[in-house]
Formats: structure tokens, C-alpha cells, sequence
């Protein structure tokens, strides 16, 4: 859990990797889904582009079918899922008919103003899904992936005006997810500033 722009797929990816667990970004599946063309993923895409959220059940049938992947058996590792309280409850129920109880649930806590620096200097790669920041991880060729060559882009929801919006859905929508998993005694809060690093240090330990 975190704001947009805290470093929740960068953490989750490593931490997925360290553990052996699936990683489930229901952004990543989104952005699959829009690319693939159907009409959920046109209107999956719309709503992205402008800061809000998809509805509820489209991102929790997407999270049932994923976690049914093979390689999700061991172990998973949800990113940007849930994002309301529906979606949370919605969770609770699945992960019991599944008998996979949540072990934690991790909040990265960054200031707002680093999230919105961080999010202002992201380009990923169109073609490999790569991520750089013009500052923090500037690609040797300005605009040209250092993995693949792909040319390097903003995410349409990463201009400043959306990102505002991103801001008030996460205050409206998805902070009252978190009372939720702290009421129910498994929320972790981590120190979400410094490098990509010293964060990975903070989440690794605190799992
Ligand atoms: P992310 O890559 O996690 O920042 O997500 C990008 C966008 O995908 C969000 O701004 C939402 O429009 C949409 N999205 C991702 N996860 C969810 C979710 N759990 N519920 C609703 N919309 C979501």
C-alpha cells in the first residue's frame, strides 16, 4: 500500500524475486488489458488515463483468476490491489474460500512532495515495460531503454493534472483500507524515502 509515486511496484517486484512469491500488480494487468483491446480494457483504459479508479468488480474477478495461475501457488504478492474498502472486503472473502490467509500488509509512507517528484521524472519503456526516472535512474541515451533500445515515455497518468486526481482517489478511497488491516493487526508501516536500496532494506525487514 502507498500513495502513487511511493515505490510500491519497484518494492514489490524485488520483494516478489527475494521470495519466490507471484507478483500481482492490478495496474500491470490493467495496462495488459487496454493494450489487448477489449472493450473491458478500452474502458479500463479510460478511466486510467484520467486518475480513477476501475470499478470494483473488474480488478477483483482479474485478482481471483490470477491468483489461480500456477504460479501463484506458492505465495503471491498483491501491488495496488485493494485500493477500496469493497475491494479489501471482497479480498477477505476469496482469501478464505482459498484458505491463504494475508501474512502482512505493507505501507510505504513517502511525503507527498518526493511521491510527486518521483512520479514527475518516470518514463518507462513502451516496449519492455522498463522503468527509469530522469534524475534518480537517467538511461544512458536520453529516451532509449538501456535493456531493449524501446523509446521511453510518461505514463498518461503521470502528468501532472491526473497525478493531482490519483492523490484525492488514494485519500478518498484508498486510506480508509488502511484502518481496515490495521484494525485487523497486520499492518506495517516502512520509512519509504532514500533510495531504491535502503527502502528494499526497511520492507525486507519488516517481513
Ligand atoms: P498503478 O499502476 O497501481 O498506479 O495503477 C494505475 C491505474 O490503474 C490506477 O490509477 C487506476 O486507474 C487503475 N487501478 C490499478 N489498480 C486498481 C485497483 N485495485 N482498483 C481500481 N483501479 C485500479
Amino acid at each position: 500500500m502507498g500513495t502513487p509515486g511511493a515505490g510500491k511496484g519497484t518494492q514489490a517486484k524485488l520483494l516478489a524475486s527475494r521470495f519466490g512469491a507471484c507478483h500481482v500488480s492490478t495496474g500491470d494487468l490493467l495496462r495488459e488489458a487496454a493494450r489487448g483491446g477489449s472493450q473491458l480494457g478500452l474502458e479500463a483504459k479510460r478511466s486510467m488515463e484520467q486518475g480513477r479508479l476501475v470499478p470494483d468488480e473488474v480488478v477483483i474477478d482479474l485478482v481471483a483468476e490470477r491468483l489461480d495461475a500456477a504460479d501463484c501457488q506458492g505465495g503471491f504478492l498483491l501491488d495496488g490491489f485493494p485500493r477500496t474498502v469493497a475491494q479489501a472486503q471482497a479480498l477477505d472473502a476469496l482469501l478464505v474460500r482459498r484458505g491463504q490467509p494475508l501474512d502482512a500488509v505493507l505501507l510505504i509512507a513517502l511525503p507527498r512532495e518526493d511521491a510527486l517528484q518521483r512520479l514527475a521524472g518516470r518514463r518507462v519503456c513502451e516496449r519492455c515495460g522498463t522503468m527509469f526516472h530522469t534524475s534518480f535512474d537517467p538511461p544512458a541515451r536520453p529516451d532509449r531503454c538501456d535493456r531493449c533500445g524501446g523509446p521511453l515515455v510518461q505514463r498518461a497518468d503521470d502528468r501532472e493534472e491526473t497525478v493531482r486526481h490519483r492523490m484525492e482517489v488514494y485519500a478518498r478511497e484508498t486510506a480508509p483500507v488502511l484502518e481496515h488491516y490495521r484494525a485487523a493487526g497486520l499492518l506495517r508501516e516502512i520509512d519509504g524515502t532514500g533510495s531504491r536500496e535502503d527502502v528494499f532494506r526497511r520492507v525486507a525487514t519488516s517481513v
